[in-house]
């Protein structure tokens, strides 16, 4: 399977936790309050960490999530079709 198609499943699954986030996150914040809505909080926060570190070019180790502009770099939460400092095909 290629990166880009992993990364679309990946984002898929982020759709799926973000439509249930009530139950999850909101439920327990509004239940017992800050502290209660802490292992979510981490917990999402742990998929954007996971999107940019996990999901790597094999060639130069950029996120598909990441476009590099000069220096900077914008992360979405689309993937790219080819690195956007390699020019690598990931849909292969
Ligand atoms: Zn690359």
């Amino acid at each position: 399977m290629s990166l880009y198609r992993k990364s679309w499943l990946f984002m898929a699954w982020i759709m799926l936790l973000f439509i249930t986030s009530p139950f999850w996150l909101f439920l327990p914040f509004v239940r017992w309050g800050l502290i209660g809505a802490l292992p979510g909080a981490a917990f999402w926060l742990a998929h954007g960490a996971a999107a940019l570190w996990l999901f790597r070019c094999p060639e130069c180790g950029t996120s598909p999530f990441t476009t590099r502009i000069g220096f900077m770099a914008i992360s979405h939460p689309w993937p790219r079709r080819s690195c956007s400092k390699c020019e690598q095909d990931l849909t292969v």
